[in-house]
């Protein structure tokens, strides 16, 4: 069984996110979107929001489980059994930070990233922009998924 975590804060879930997970569903027999508990990060959005905005945006597709995560992503993927991790790359910045920690995972626990660019006309959001947005109350629906716009009106 091939399987996959996909390790992210989504705070909020944006559809750049939704675009790599829909994207990698063929390559995977099932993918874990996995929300890390232990960065000292101050969230907008609680844990349980974060978890139920990916519970009910991929509510339909069966292949894809949701849940949290301590410690380090590469003992989470050993402890589940998943040999891969997906991330996505908008540009060099991400690039070049996600092959250090790429790297770094392989070297401490074999475990390969693949990496999937942003599809054409998403690669300019983030999760940090549409944050920005809604505090400001502009327009940040057309960034989201509808679990999330649902949450926010
Ligand atoms: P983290 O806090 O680990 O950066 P995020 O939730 O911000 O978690 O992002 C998780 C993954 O989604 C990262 O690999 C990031 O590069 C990717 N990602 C975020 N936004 C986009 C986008 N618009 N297009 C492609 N990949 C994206």
């Amino acid at each position: 069984m091939r399987k996959a975590v996909f390790p992210g804060s989504f705070d909020p879930i944006t559809l750049g996110h939704v675009d790599i997970i829909e994207r990698a569903l063929p390559l995977f027999d099932e993918i874990i979107l996995a929300i890390g508990t232990n960065s000292n990060k101050k969230y907008m959005f609680s844990l349980e929001k974060r978890l139920t905005f990916l519970k009910e945006t991929f509510k339909a597709e069966s292949k894809i489980k949701v849940t949290t995560y301590k410690g380090l992503t590469v003992d989470f993927c050993k402890e589940i059994d998943a040999k891969f991790l997906l991330r996505g790359l908008r540009n060099g910045i991400d690039l070049e930070f996600e092959k250090a920690i790429g790297q770094t995972n392989y070297k401490m626990e074999e475990i390969e990233t693949v990496f999937l660019m942003a599809s054409s006309g998403f690669e300019h959001i983030s999760s940090t922009i549409v944050r920005d947005v809604m505090q400001h109350g502009g327009k940040y629906q057309f960034m989201v998924p509808d679990a999330v716009k649902i949450e926010n009106q």
